[in-house]
């Protein structure tokens, strides 16, 4: 386990934390309410990329500095302030003040637009960045330049086993009460999505059924040419027999971000949570229909959480992960980044 502190003065600025992979829907933005913080408390999670402020215009960066940073296709502005931020939940958080000129947002709260907004209480160093505001995640991005990990002693930092996944981690639900999609499925689903279209060559895609095609065939329907030639995503891992398959959809470890090690010709990381929910769960309870109905009659009860609408992949979430994969070099790959960007309400994605 470690704590943060400040590397002006030696504070101690977080509780006892243990590392876990980023989430696909850390910088995910999702309709206008106050939204929780995306890692659990106790945990931190860290952002290999350059993120937050200052941005610069894509025009002013061009095409070969912008491959220098990792970007590989046209974004409307990059990011040009540290790599390795650390997210910690917010209630995570010791001994800092605000800084008030720092706090502002664009509506409800404060995102990171004046960059660090939490200072060291000991000696004032900027050390983080409170963001809150509403459709954006919650979290504290500590920042690697003002604050270093320092091992403490604690329960060893246990990494679970991919067969004890499923006992140690929950999975996420695709769909809400009112029958809204999850936006952490929308944010993994579309992840995937990125890394699908890359290994698929540009060939016909078709996903197994259940969960997998229910939310990737339409847009992969919409995005590759139709048939032959065409190639298969099966869902492959732990707890599931062995497939042999062209393209195998695989769970990434919640902890290391390990990706599951597979035989398929190409593999598509999927968050582990969304995974474990596509491949295990089977939520339908069926129970004898009314009364005076024959016996061999039943029907759902309780009643399943079915979606009110079909899936949609979020296209910011899509086309960010795209722009940072290098096989979107490949002309036939830039061609569908470009399609996305430019027709976004004619494709299915949200
Ligand atoms: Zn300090
Ligand atoms: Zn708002």
């Amino acid at each position: 386990m470690v704590v943060f502190a400040c590397v002006g003065c030696g504070a101690v600025v977080t509780a006892r934390l243990s590392r876990v992979a980023l989430p696909d829907h850390a910088d995910q933005t999702y309709g206008h309410d106050l939204l929780p913080g995306f890692l659990e408390p106790g945990t931190y999670a860290v952002n290999p990329a350059p993120s937050g402020p200052p941005w610069r215009l894509w025009d002013e960066v061009g095409a070969e500095e912008a491959e220098a940073r990792g970007v590989y296709a046209p974004v409307y502005s990059l990011p040009y302030g540290p790599s390795g931020q650390v997210g910690v939940a917010p209630g995570d958080v010791r001994g800092t003040v605000l800084i008030p000129e720092r706090c502002d947002g664009l509506c409800c709260g404060w995102d990171s637009r004046n960059g660090p907004n939490l200072a060291c209480a000991e000696c004032g160093r900027a050390v983080a960045t409170r963001i809150d505001d509403c459709g954006i995640w919650q979290v504290v991005w500590l920042d690697p330049r003002a604050v270093c990990p320092v091992a403490v002693d604690g329960p060893a930092h246990q990494v679970v086993g991919w067969e004890m996944l499923r006992k140690a981690y929950p999975d996420t639900p695709p769909v809400d009460q009112l029958g809204f999609w999850s936006p952490v499925w929308a944010a993994a689903v579309s992840v995937a999505l990125a890394h699908l279209l890359a290994v698929s060559g540009g060939m016909r895609v078709v996903a197994s059924d259940g969960f997998a095609a229910e939310v990737f065939r339409r847009a992969l329907d919409a995005l590759l040419p139709p048939g032959p030639p065409e190639r298969h995503l099966v869902l492959a891992g732990p707890g599931l027999p062995d497939v042999i398959t062209d393209i195998a959809l695989v769970p990434r470890h919640p902890q290391t971000g390990e990706v599951w090690p597979c035989g398929a010709e190409a593999v598509v990381p999927l968050a582990a949570d969304v995974w474990m929910y596509m491949a295990f769960n089977d939520d339908r309870r069926l129970g004898p229909a009314a009364a005076g109905m024959p016996d061999d009659v039943h029907r759902d009860d309780p009643l399943p959480l079915l979606p009110y609408s079909s899936f949609s992949p979020d296209s910011e979430v899509f086309l960010s992960t795209l722009a940072r994969l290098p096989a979107t070099r490949e002309p036939w790959l830039r061609a569908i980044y470009d399609r996305v960007a430019d027709h976004r309400p004619s494709l299915p994605f949200f």
